[in-house]
């Protein structure tokens, strides 16, 4: 018998495959709204001048050579990578609480994470189980599956003001057993650009710590939702503050544009330092199984920006260039859709929401719509990658959606 015969073929992943049908539209007003990348005025990828700088002055550093990095990451790029989102002056850091582990990016600190918990988080007797926001990025329930941890859902998005479910979500917080893991996209949540405000952080972390639940951080986008990096990560350091027993996945993927050089980290933070060193050291025993040790590149880079304060400089200007062109088409498309085209329905989702990405609250008819007559690329449940707008482009989104929803 044929040798794989009993295994199936796996259904295509769906962004990339709305990506190959974008691509193989000859349509010259196409719009691609399903890629999760950032895109400049002119629809092309951008290298961020701050990372040209640094791979210019690694290119000339002749003392740099291929070696292995350690099992755990280059430590100059994981101790300033912990500093930038738990804060320069955080306690946890100081009173050297904090495990670090360098991970192919977001993705990667998602996995040693989830497989740090399957292994040595204390479930007692119950079932392995992950709380995901519903909806949640895709590959959350497939990283935990893949460790034994089942995914259930906690209701976040209320399709009904576009916005968040705030008494679901803290119901559910509140009705799991104690001590559950829930995972909590730290900003810009993805697929939605629906964040908890401020106090309503508050009143979540009050409930992780009544019912000793654990935070699974993820944080994909720091500074890229605000343009600003202190912003971005005040949830987190509101969480730390609070004494919320967490760890943190950490992404350089869109903040640096860093995206193919899968640079990212995981930070553990516990109660004491002997705890943090008995975490580090079995992050390490996991990592060296998975892949031995990460990869230079992209460490260097992010080091460099890091510990360098022009250079730092440099990147938070490099940051607000990002955000600011999001936020500003965020403004443009509410100014079309309501005041040039009077589009029914109310549109201030659109402004409110952050990131990345937007929720439109169209209908997944009207989504296909817009495949099908205006060539415009987007996913079924009608999120639109705002990066992938522009001032070229704007206009005839904006006119499309408005004959789709009409
Ligand atoms: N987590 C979330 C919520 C994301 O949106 C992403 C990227 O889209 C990631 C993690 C990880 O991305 P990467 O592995 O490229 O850092």
């Amino acid at each position: 018998a044929e040798q794989w015969q009993s295994v199936p073929l796996a259904p295509p992943d769906s962004i990339f495959k709305l990506t190959a049908a974008y691509k193989e539209d000859t349509f010259g007003k196409k719009i691609n709204l399903g890629v999760g990348a950032y895109r400049d005025d002119n629809s092309k990828p951008w290298v961020l001048p701050v990372v040209k700088e640094a791979t210019r002055i690694l290119l000339q550093d002749e003392s740099l050579d291929h070696e292995y990095l350690p099992i755990t990451g280059l430590p100059e790029f994981t101790a300033a990578a912990a500093k930038l989102i738990l804060g320069s002056d955080s306690p946890a850091i100081a009173e050297n609480r904090v495990s670090s582990v360098q991970t192919i990016s977001g993705t990667g600190a998602n996995h040693l994470g989830a497989l740090f918990l399957s292994r040595f988080y204390q479930w007692g007797s119950a079932e392995k189980k992950v709380w995901l926001s519903n909806p949640t990025w895709a590959n959350h329930q497939a990283i935990f599956k893949n460790v034994d941890i089942a995914p259930v859902d906690y209701p976040y998005y209320d399709p009904k003001t576009i916005g968040l479910d705030f008494e679901g979500f803290v119901g559910a917080l509140k009705n799991a057993p104690e001590r559950s893991v829930f995972l909590l996209h730290a900003c810009a949540h993805n697929p939605t650009g629906v964040d908890p405000t401020p106090e309503q952080w508050a009143t979540i972390a009050d409930v992780f710590l009544a019912k000793k639940h654990f935070a699974f951080l993820d944080c994909a986008y720091q500074g890229f939702a605000s343009g600003d990096l202190d912003n971005d990560a005040r949830a987190v350091r509101f969480f730390v503050e609070k004494g919320v027993s967490l760890l943190i996945c950490q992404s350089f993927a869109k903040n640096a544009g860093l995206y193919g050089e899968r640079v990212g980290a995981l930070h553990v933070v516990s109660t004491s330092k002997e705890a943090a060193t008995r975490v580090k050291s079995q992050l390490s025993v996991l990592q060296r199984s998975e892949i031995s040790n990460p990869p230079t590149h992209g460490a260097r880079i992010v080091s460099l920006i890091l510990n360098n304060p022009n250079m730092f400089e440099m990147w938070k200007r490099d940051i607000a260039t990002m955000a600011n062109r999001i936020i500003d088409m965020r403004k443009e498309l509410f100014r079309l859709l309501t005041e040039e085209l009077h589009t029914p329905g109310d549109w201030k989702h659109i402004v409110n929401q952050i990131g990345m990405f937007s929720f439109t609250g169209i209908t997944p008819a009207q989504s296909k719509a817009l495949i099908d007559d205006a060539h415009i690329y987007l996913t079924a449940n009608g999120r639109i990658s705002m990066a992938g707008l522009n001032s070229h482009n704007i206009k005839y989104f904006a006119e499309s959606l408005d004959r789709v929803v009409r």
